[in-house]
């Protein structure tokens, strides 16, 4: 088997795990940085290992319109082009085709809509997005899906989570295709037939909005159909209320198998991370902490504060004392904010260095919690300090 998960700890439904890929192990609960194109924004692959980055995100949409996956293919895949020798994740493009492209038009072939970039047109199936997650090659895929607003009435997601369970049968169809007919080492090379990285994940998307019942069945449907490697739960942190979205991870938790990783799509935010972890869920993806960056914004033990304030002007402190990343160890917040105030590369890059560093310290921190048995307190003790002591919020 290339993908093999391996629970070493648990507490409740908490599991510290390892999740092993043909790019090597992704230790559990992780966060996973993303690289919408190809690039952790302002980061390298070295930073990035430096932190303890194992797994990170690319994306199917952007990728394909720029520079294009044909392109990507042609320079050895995804891991060879952005040379980055661990593993990755693509994300199908579902999400974006229903939040950035225009003039949608879904149909039960698929999603034709207009390029964000330059109005184009074009058109989604699932065979087109397996296609295009197989010339970018990395180790887990996501499967395209009908994306639908947080706030849908329940005959909508059913809609939505039925016709992403009929698109999911027909990538899983198609991507045994793919593994036959297009190998994903350089066709230069020797292949030999068993070569594990010829092997993609495909991971499906569990839907169904905010209602429990859709979601246990989409849950049980998907897993009918397939022996997958591990599960996505998609379609939360979409405008819903927080409530809402922790008891849809229960309830999701609760009808999966406890087996398998747990990818919770596009949701990050510290509090997010700890409570879900809390809830089974074991990889985690965000655009948070390198989007915030450049707002300013700053993730602290403490809460969130905004470098940008006139009263870090002369402040000697790290932008988090407790925080041991390449930025907070040799940098004060008078530095870091005249930085960004005056519109410095470093400045922004710094500011992405600690926040990426951040959530991968709370996931580490989390794993290790599960392992030394103390979960429950270590999760009570970080969510009131972060909650309590956040004066300087943004
Ligand atoms: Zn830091």
């Amino acid at each position: 088997m290339s993908f093999t998960f391996d629970i070493v700890a648990k507490t409740g439904s908490a599991r510290a795990g390892v999740f092993s890929t043909p790019h090597g192990p992704v230790e559990t609960p992780a966060f996973m940085p993303v690289g919408t194109l190809a690039t952790v924004k302002s980061l390298d692959p070295d930073d990035l290992v430096r932190m303890g980055a194992s797994m990170i995100l690319g994306n199917a949409y952007h990728l394909h319109l720029r520079p294009g996956d044909d392109v990507v293919r042609e320079m050895g895949g995804l891991h060879e082009f952005m040379r980055w020798d661990r593993p990755i994740l693509t994300d199908s493009g579902g999400f974006q085709v229903f939040s950035l492209a225009q003039l949608r038009t879904v149909t039960e072939e698929g999603v034709e809509f207009q390029s964000h970039l330059d109005g184009s047109r074009r058109f989604f199936t699932p065979e087109i997005v397996m296609q295009i997650e197989r010339n970018l090659g990395a180790d887990v895929i996501m499967q395209f899906d009908h994306v639908i607003p947080g706030q849908s009435d329940e005959a909508t997601a059913r809609d939505a989570s039925e016709r992403s369970i009929r698109w999911l049968e027909r990538c899983l169809k198609e991507l045994q295709r793919l593994e036959e007919t297009q190998p994903l080492e350089p066709p230069r090379e020797e292949f030999p037939p068993d070569n594990p990285r010829n092997h993609q994940a495909l991971f499906p998307i569990v839907q169904g909005g905010i209602h429990s019942q859709r979601r246990r069945e989409a849950a049980e449907r998907i897993q009918g159909l397939y022996d997958w490697a591990g599960f996505g739960i998609g379609g939360l942190s979409v405008g819903e209320e927080k409530d809402a979205m922790y008891e849809m991870i229960r309830v999701v938790d609760e009808a999966l198998p406890r087996t398998h990783p747990r990818y919770l799509m596009g949701v990050g935010f510290p509090e997010d991370l700890i409570e879900a972890i809390e809830r089974g869920v074991d990889l985690f993806d965000c655009v948070a902490p390198t989007r915030m960056g450049r707002n300013g914004a700053v993730f602290t033990h403490d809460g969130r504060l905004n470098i940008k304030r006139t009263e870090y002007r002369t402040d000697p402190r790290p932008l988090d004392p407790d925080c041991d990343c390449a930025a907070c160890m040799r940098f004060s917040r008078a530095y870091i904010r005249h930085l960004f105030v005056s519109e410095e590369i470093l400045g922004l890059r710094l500011l992405s260095l600690h926040n990426v560093h951040f959530l991968l310290s709370i996931a580490r921190d989390a794993r290790q919690a599960i392992i030394n048995g103390d979960y429950e307190s270590w999760s009570r003790d970080w969510l009131s300090r972060y909650r309590t002591s956040s004066p300087l919020a943004v």
